[in-house]
Order: structure tokens, then C-alpha cells, then sequence
């Protein structure tokens, strides 16, 4: 009987260099002690792997890179334990995509990426830096947000990692972006960055009136704001996926920094959203779904993956 593989969308840490305003983390001191330890997130990938039939992980946060005391060493020491699970075997090896805002990747954090790292995806939301500040991706010393990015973008290329792009489309960028998606592609190209696919992601609600005031966006506004990308970046050789609100739930099924999994029910808003125990206590996939009211078809949907 074949056997059945999974991928899976871990958020690795809640903490963050930057204050994006359409974020939601669960920063609070008391939650950042919560999660898992360096020895509890490898425990964890190696359970995944070997109990879960994970073949597939996305490494985020948070800010992945940062997590420890002493960034990036715990994450380096992460990488190199992930490695042990690659393989030339697409039965056995780990696939890992990495979510970054990139302000912490450096050559010496690139060079452990090479070989364990399949996708590096980073977020650009526009282009101008009185907008990046205004929605907290200029934050602090990390100051022009999207002359960085290009350079991350080149780094992460001339490694010969795939890349891909983010952006969380809201009310303050739904009307600017399309004009300057193009701009955008040819600033890294001219850097010497190679974009193989850019997701666009509706901006989600998170139950939290004053930030939903601010982003959220109607169906049709993305719709509209999905058909002029599609025609600015016709013939631009980029797989485009737009996420939408209801994709974002249906497939929401989030492993969290403290070891357990936040997921949704049919009628379930980000307030009502279950979590599970600590994954590492269920020896299954099947145990899993047993304990929960996962519609298991719906995650085979979007999480099951062929080898
Ligand atoms: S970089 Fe990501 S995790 Fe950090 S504040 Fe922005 S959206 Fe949140």
C-alpha cells in the first residue's frame, strides 16, 4: 500500500524584528516563553518526518531567522539538523520553503541554506518607503525595506535557491501595486534575481476591528486588483496564485511555535479557530484526525502531496 505524505506550514517563532501593521503575533512575553526550545523544535521536525509522513515543510514566523538568544546561530543549528532529512530520494527527502522578511539573511546565513533550502519566498508589498513605513516594514534600523529585498533577492538567486514572492493586498496597496509589480521584477532582475512564482495573498481578518478597518478588502476589489496584475505580468514567465479569503481558510492549518496546530471548521473565524495538543504527543496523522474535527479530506486537499 502507498503511503500517504504531507506538507506543512510551520510558524517556527512569534518573534519579529519588524511591526508590520496588518500582523497578527502572539508576541505577548509570556507566549514567546512558550514556545518550543531549540531541542523542542528539532524534536518536532523529526517527529513530523518520521510519524506524520511530512515530506514537505515552510519554515516561518514570525521572523524564522531570528529565533534564540543568539540569532542566527539557533537557526543555523535548525538547518543543520533539517539537513540530515534530505535525500536524493523524492520518498524520503525533506522539501523546506523558508518565509523570510529577509533582514537578518546574510551570506553566512545563505551559504547553510544551500542544499537543505529548496524556496526562499520574501514579502514586498509596494515599492515606496513612505508606504513600507507606513505599514511597518521600514521599521526601527531596518530602514529601506525594498532596496534590502533586492538585494536578499540576488543573494538567495545566486545561490541557486528558488525564489518567490509575497504580498499581502489591502486597502492601502490593492490600487498602487498592479501599477508597480513590473518595477518591482525588473529591480531584482537587474540585481541579478532570478522570480519563479508570486503569491498574492487577501489580507485576512484576524477579528480585530481596528486592523480589519484599516486593510481588509472586498472580494471584488481583489478580483479587480487580481486581472490587472494578471495582464501587467502576462508573458513574464512567473506562476501567479492569488489567495483569496475563503482558499486562506479552507486550507489554514497553522503549526504554531509552542508545538501544537491552530486549524479551522467550516463556519470558524480566526476567534473560534481550534488548536490541537502538542503535536509531538499524537503518534499519527490518523490519531491526529481521530482527536479532531479536522475535515480530513479538506487537508488532504491542500496539504497531501505525491511521491
Ligand atoms: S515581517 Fe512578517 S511576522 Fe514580522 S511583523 Fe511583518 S508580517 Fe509580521
Amino acid at each position: 500500500m502507498s503511503k500517504t505524505y504531507y506538507k506543512g506550514y510551520w510558524m517556527v517563532t512569534n518573534r519579529c524584528n519588524l511591526r508590520c501593521t496588518y500582523c497578527v503575533l502572539e508576541n505577548a512575553p509570556h507566549q514567546l516563553k512558550a514556545e518550543l526550545d531549540l531541542n523542542g523544535k528539532k524534536e518536532l521536525v523529526s517527529h513530523l518526518y518520521h510519524n506524520f509522513g511530512f515530506r514537505r515543510l515552510t519554515l516561518s514566523g514570525g521572523e524564522v531567522i531570528i529565533f534564540g538568544k543568539h540569532p542566527p546561530s539557533e537557526f543555523i543549528e535548525l538547518l543543520r539538523h533539517i539537513r540530515t532529512f534530505r535525500s536524493p530520494d523524492p520518498s524520503k527527502n525533506l522539501e523546506i520553503e523558508l518565509y523570510t522578511n529577509g533582514t537578518y539573511l546574510d551570506e553566512r546565513v545563505a551559504s547553510e541554506m544551500e542544499g537543505v533550502v529548496d524556496m526562499v519566498a520574501v514579502t514586498i508589498d509596494g515599492v515606496k518607503d513612505s508606504f513600507l513605513t507606513e505599514i511597518g516594514r521600514n521599521h526601527r534600523g531596518h530602514t529601506q525595506y525594498f532596496d534590502h529585498i533586492v538585494n536578499i533577492c540576488s543573494l538567495i538567486s545566486k545561490k541557486g535557491i528558488e525564489l518567490k514572492l509575497h504580498s499581502v493586498i489591502g486597502q492601502k496597496n490593492h490600487l498602487l501595486l498592479p501599477d508597480e509589480v513590473a518595477v518591482i521584477l525588473d529591480a531584482i532582475e537587474s540585481a541579478g534575481g532570478q522570480v519563479s512564482a508570486w503569491k498574492f495573498y487577501q489580507y485576512m481578518s484576524y477579528d480585530a476591528p481596528d486592523r480589519d478597518t484599516m486593510h481588509a478588502i472586498a472580494s471584488n476589489f481583489y478580483k479587480t486588483f487580481k486581472a490587472r496584475v494578471e495582464r501587467v505580468l502576462a508573458g513574464r514567465n512567473i506562476r501567479l496564485h492569488f489567495k483569496d479569503n475563503q482558499e486562506m481558510n479552507a486550507s489554514l492549518f497553522n503549526i504554531l511555535p509552542y508545538g501544537n496546530a491552530q486549524y479551522m471548521r467550516a463556519n470558524d473565524t480566526w476567534t473560534t479557530s481550534q488548536r490541537t495538543g502538542d503535536l509531538r504527543s499524537y503518534p499519527s496523522m490518523a490519531e491526529l484526525f481521530a482527536r479532531h474535527d479536522i475535515d480530513h479530506e479538506l487537508y488532504r486537499q491542500f496539504h497531501q502531496v505525491q511521491r
